[in-house]
C-alpha cells in the first residue's frame, strides 16, 4: 500500500496540471463506467483523502430554458493499491506505461492524466463522497487533522498490536508499512506492543505526521533532515544491518492483524524496541 505522502503528491501533481482545466476527452476503461463521458466538465480541484484520490469536476452548465443552472458535480474516486499510479503527459505525449493498464483516460488542451493500474475507479456524485471516505479516521496530511479524534479511535481497541492499529485507515489515515515502523522506532516500542500499553501515543502518531510531512517533496528519508542529501530509513528494510542509535542488528519479522490475517513485514531494533 502507498504511503499517504505519496498519494499527497499525486494529487499535488494532478491538481497542478489540471484545476481549472476543461476536459476534452475522457475515457474510462473498466466495465460500469465504460459509456461515461465527461468532456466539457471542468476539473475543479484534485485532493487527497489518506490513501484515496478525489478528482472533482463540475458539469456544464444546462443552457436549456428552464433547466436548473446549478453545475452539476461528480468525483473521480481513485486507489493506488499496490501498482495503481496517475501519470501526466503532454496532449497526445507517448505514454511510460503498457497501454492495457492504463484505467483512465483525461485529455485537455495542456495535459493528458492517465490512471494505470488503479485498484478502485469509481465515479460518483461529489455529494456522496462521504460515502467511500466517510469511514477513515483523522487524515494525518489533511486540513481537518484531528489528533484527540485518532487517539480515541486508536484507544477504542486497547488490545490491538500498535503496529497493526497504525495501518488502520479508519483509525486514522496516511500511515502505511514505512511510515509505521519507522515510528515505533522513534518511540522506543515494538509494534506488537497492544495499543492500551504504549507509553505516549500521541508522540507515536506525531511522530508518524511529522515523518509524512517531512516527504512531500521529492525522494523519502526519514533519519536526517528533508534537505540532508543521504537518504536512508531508520529500521524500514535495514533487516541484519546495525541499529543507528545502538549497533544492535536490526530485526525482520511478520505481525499478524488481531484475527491472525493480514500478516505485513515489521523491522524493529530488538535492543531499543524490546518485545512485550
Ligand atoms: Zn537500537
Amino acid at each position: 500500500m502507498p504511503e499517504g505522502d505519496s498519494i499527497w503528491r499525486a494529487a499535488s501533481r494532478l491538481n497542478e496540471a489540471l484545476a481549472g482545466k476543461i476536459i476534452n476527452a475522457s475515457d474510462f476503461r473498466v466495465p460500469r463506467f465504460a459509456t461515461l463521458n465527461l468532456a466539457g466538465w471542468t476539473m475543479t480541484e484534485v485532493v487527497p483523502r489518506g490513501k484515496h484520490l478525489l478528482m472533482r469536476l463540475a458539469g456544464p452548465v444546462d443552457e436549456e430554458p428552464g433547466a436548473s443552472r446549478k453545475p452539476r458535480a461528480l468525483t473521480i474516486h481513485s486507489h493506488l493499491k499496490m501498482e495503481g499510479s496517475w501519470m501526466i503527459y503532454p496532449p497526445g505525449g507517448r505514454w511510460t506505461k503498457p497501454g492495457h493498464t492504463a484505467r483512465c483516460v483525461l485529455r485537455t488542451d495542456s495535459a493528458d492524466a492517465v490512471g494505470f493500474s488503479l485498484g478502485i475507479l469509481e465515479v460518483v456524485p461529489t455529494a456522496e463522497e462521504e460515502k467511500i471516505v466517510g469511514h477513515l479516521g483523522p487524515d494525518l496530511l489533511g486540513p481537518d487533522w484531528d489528533e484527540e479524534e485518532a487517539l480515541r479511535r486508536l484507544r477504542a481497541e486497547p488490545d490491538v498490536t500498535v503496529g497493526f492499529a497504525l495501518l488502520d485507515q479508519r483509525k486514522l489515515a496516511g500511515i502505511g508499512n514505512i511510515y509505521r515502523c519507522e515510528a515505533c522506532y522513534l518511540s522506543g516500542i515494538h509494534p506488537a506492543l497492544p495499543v492500551g500499553e504504549v507509553p505516549d501515543l500521541a508522540k507515536t502518531i506525531n511522530d508518524a505526521k511529522r515523518l509524512l510531512g517531512e516527504n512531500l517533496g521529492p525522494g523519502r528519508r526519514t533519519t536526517l533532515g528533508p534537505r540532508a542529501l543521504r537518504p536512508g530509513y531508520w529500521v524500514y528494510g535495514r533487516e541484519r544491518q546495525p541499529c543507528r542509535r545502538c549497533g544492535a542488528t536490526v530485526r525482520r519479522g511478520l505481525l499478524a492483524g488481531p484475527d491472525g490475517t493480514e500478516e505485513r513485514d515489521i523491522y524493529f531494533c530488538p535492543r531499543c524496541q524490546p518485545a512485550p
